[in-house]
């Protein structure tokens, strides 16, 4: 069988089926991983693209790379030790005046795979540089916003008789604790801040943020103590319930 052949029928083999035979692999439902061999970070394996690839030591190709690499083997050996695992039939170089042409096939190969390795990697960072934009975006404020969330936090902190700064700590001291959730309300109800808004002020998740905001919206509807809480802040700030 001639190398082209082989390396064809290699090709039509789903990734992770070759490399189950080198590696352990872990599979979480449409996703495959597998501990790296080269650096033992956490590398990904695409069956539909025919790729693995490793983040944390920026390794990545198709079956032939993976076994040359982990076997240091030649092309052609490497060919060879995947069909031998996958039961392919064994090639033999019989045809000596073939071997110019599958040297010049090769290196198509190999510079296909260098080309295909390096749009995995555009990919990953495209990926990462709408991740930063995303994060960028959400802690956009306006001044005016930026302005009243300090008013607001402000009020809340002197009608608690604490600090702004520990409001916005970590602090699980009750009453900052509890004036910081009362602030978080207020912008979200009062003053039309969104949660992710919030959640960038005060340095805190996502849901963090809604489940602190629903825990005092009904608390705000049981005890009329939260209730005079609420008004007399918004108060302050010159906001008049209607
Ligand atoms: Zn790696």
């Amino acid at each position: 069988m001639s190398e082209d052949i082989l390396k064809r029928q290699i090709k039509k083999e789903p990734l992770s089926l070759i490399l189950t035979h080198y590696i352990p692999l872990k599979k979480n439902k449409d996703e495959v991983k597998a501990n790296c061999p080269f650096c033992k970070g956490e590398m990904s394996i695409n069956d539909t693209k025919g790729m693995y690839w490793c983040f944390p030591c920026q390794s990545g190709g198709d079956a032939i790379n993976f076994v040359m690499k982990l076997k240091n083997l030649k092309y052609s050996d490497a060919l060879i030790d995947i069909s031998k695992k996958i039961n392919l039939e064994h090639y033999k170089t019989e045809d000596k005046s073939c071997e110019r042409t599958i040297g010049q096939v090769m290196t198509i190969e190999q510079l296909t795979s260098a080309f295909k390795t390096q749009a995995l990697l555009l990919e990953n960072i495209q990926k990462e540089i709408a991740e930063l934009k995303a994060i960028v975006s959400s802690s956009k404020q306006t001044p005016e916003k930026k302005l009243k969330a300090h008013q607001i936090i402000l009020a809340t902190a002197e009608y608690y008789k604490t600090d702004v700064t520990l409001i916005k700590s970590k602090s699980r001291e009750e009453i900052p604790a509890h004036a910081r959730h009362v602030a978080m309300y207020i912008l979200y109800e009062y003053e039309n801040f969104t949660y992710k808004e919030i959640a960038s002020i005060f340095n805190r998740d996502h849901s963090t943020v809604v489940s602190y905001c629903e825990k005092i919206k009904s608390a705000h509807k049981t005890y009329q103590n939260i209730r005079t809480d609420v008004e007399t802040i918004l108060s302050k700030i010159g906001f008049a319930i209607i």
